[in-house]
């Protein structure tokens, strides 16, 4: 029995070490993409079911890594947020956004939101608004180009901060919606002091809207209350006719998911905005 303990234990510290190592080597290859510019951005339509019009683009950083390839967001944001690595890959995300949004307008394009998330660490940087504004300035971005995702447990960390920190980048111009909503545990009256534009439904309800009624009830729910307090509803991961067509009946205002697209590069996102302007 001891000999066993022994090597549970060994076995358990040298996993500890592998799985230590492990995110040490992510933290220092990310450094590395911070320095050498290796994020890239993709954009996700949102559509407006009602008119078919192509109302914004959420954009999704990816991780252009010269031996791995693409890594998505889910394999190294942890890392980044527990860093603290994120607020500088945070900046690098907005002000590419910023400058696709202007290239795009000056290439004549009709003008759609670019959604951008924020971190909650970003969230909690009390000079935030200020920092955004000079990056739009710098790259001639308008704040009504702009919207910003932030998650629902996020801002419930510390409601009263932001109450603060949102009511300052509304004052911006810039626009505001709430993520991932409904995972988060939301009070109804901090959301209604939350100054924000639009609720974004979280894809977990999304998935099995038309046979789980709880998640029916949930989704129908969110749509009614927040057209109550004026806020739009955007609906995330809609990947079927089914759900599409529950969450139209419902009331939902856009409709983002794999139904209309997956996220594009830069180059197809502008030829699905060319494509949807010329008909
Ligand atoms: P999110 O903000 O909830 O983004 C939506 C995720 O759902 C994206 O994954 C998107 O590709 C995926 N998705 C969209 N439509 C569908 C669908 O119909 N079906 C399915 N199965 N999935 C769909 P992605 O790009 O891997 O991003 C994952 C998460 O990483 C994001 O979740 C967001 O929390 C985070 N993230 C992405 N970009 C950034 C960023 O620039 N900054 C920060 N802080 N976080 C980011
Ligand atoms: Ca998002
Ligand atoms: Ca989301
Ligand atoms: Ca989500």
């Amino acid at each position: 029995a001891k000999a066993a303990g022994r090597n549970t234990y060994q076995m358990f510290t040298s996993e500890m070490h592998t799985a230590a190592r492990q995110r040490l080597a992510i933290e220092n290859s990310l450094r590395s993409a911070v320095a050498n510019d290796q994020f890239v951005l993709h954009y996700q339509p949102q559509v407006e079911p009602a008119s078919g019009r192509l109302v914004g683009l959420e954009a999704l950083v990816r991780w252009q890594n010269p031996d791995d390839g693409l890594v998505f967001p889910d394999r190294f944001i942890p890392v980044a947020e527990e860093t603290g690595l994120i607020l500088e890959i945070g900046r690098h995300v907005f002000e590419k956004a910023c400058q696709q949004a202007v290239r795009w307008r000056e290439a004549g394009l009709p003008p759609v939101k670019i959604a951008v998330n924020l971190s909650a660490r970003q969230l909690r940087q009390p000079d935030l608004p200020e920092m955004l504004s000079e990056i739009m300035k710098n790259c001639g971005a308008d704040p009504g180009m702009i919207e910003l995702e932030v998650t629902e447990s996020m801002t419930m960390e510390r409601p009263v901060e932001s109450v603060r920190i949102l009511g300052a980048l509304k004052a911006m111009g810039i626009g505001l919606a709430i993520d991932d909503f409904g995972t988060g545990y939301s009070s109804l009256s901090y959301l209604k002091l939350f100054p924000v534009d639009k609720l974004k439904i979280d894809r977990s309800f999304v998935k099995d809207i038309e046979v789980d009624p709880d998640d029916a009830a949930i989704a129908s729910a969110t749509i009614a209350m927040a057209h109550t307090l004026g806020k739009k509803v955007v609906a995330e991961g809609v990947e079927t006719e089914a759900q599409l067509e529950f969450l139209v009946r419902h009331g939902c205002d856009i409709i983002q998911g794999y139904l209309f697209s997956k996220p594009l590069s830069a180059e197809d996102a502008e030829l699905y905005q060319a494509k949807l302007a010329e008909r």
